[in-house]
This record gives structure tokens, sequence and C-alpha cells, in this order.
């Protein structure tokens, strides 16, 4: 078991997940993160702490589409550790509909 990031980090990346994750399992694309499923934990602190509610434990319904993702781009992108300036205009984007289809890059972060 592992917990996924949705969509609807996409343009948030608000990166209070990553200042709480006790194994340092996120990894950073453009836009949005990622969670590398073989490295958590599964502990579960990182989910209350996303004010875009991106992240789920893949035991929700919802969270299978995006497990494929997760493990695709925490392959690829860099590992980040430390938080970062979210965008200024993060809480606009919270709750989006279609995020993914329209907004999704596919470019690695910076990663820390
Ligand atoms: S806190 Fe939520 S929205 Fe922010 S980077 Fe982490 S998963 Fe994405
Ligand atoms: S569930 Fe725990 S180990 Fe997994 S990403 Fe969240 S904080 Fe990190």
């Amino acid at each position: 078991m592992t917990y996924v990031v949705t969509e609807d980090c996409i343009r948030c990346k608000h990166m209070d997940c990553v200042e709480v994750c006790p194994v340092d399992c996120f990894y950073e694309g453009e836009n949005m993160l990622v969670i590398h499923p073989d490295e958590c934990i599964d502990c579960g602190v990182c989910e209350p702490e996303c004010p875009a509610e991106a992240i789920l434990p893949d035991t929700e319904p919802e969270a299978e589409k995006w497990l494929e993702l997760n493990k695709e781009y925490s392959e690829t992108w860099p590992n980040i550790t430390a938080i970062g300036d979210a965008p200024a205009d993060a809480n606009d984007w919270h709750g989006v509909p279609d995020k993914f289809k329209l907004y999704f890059s596919p470019k690695p972060g910076q990663g820390t």
C-alpha cells in the first residue's frame, strides 16, 4: 500500500507534504509532486497536511488511476525534501476540474 498524489496538486504545489514525510519520498515535477510508491511507508501523515486535498491512500477507488503516474514520474523527476515557495496563485487552483488533461507538465522540477 502507498499514498498517491492526484491531479489536485497541479499548480497548487504548496509542498507542506514534503516537510512532514519521514522518508523523503516526494518527487518534483514542473507543476506537481508525486510519491514514490515503493518508498512510501504508508504512515499517512502527509494526507491531512495537504491544503489541496491532493493526497489519497491507494485504498481509495479514486486513487487507483493516479498510482501509475506517481510510479512513472517518481522514477525520473528529482527528489524534493525541503519546502519551497508555492506559486503566488496556488490557492486559485484548488478544486479546478480536469487539471491533468489541461495543465499537466511532464517536465521535471528543480528538486532539493
Ligand atoms: S501539499 Fe498537496 S498540493 Fe502541496 S505539493 Fe503536497 S500534494 Fe501537492
Ligand atoms: S504516507 Fe508517509 S511515507 Fe508516504 S508519502 Fe506520505 S508522509 Fe511520506
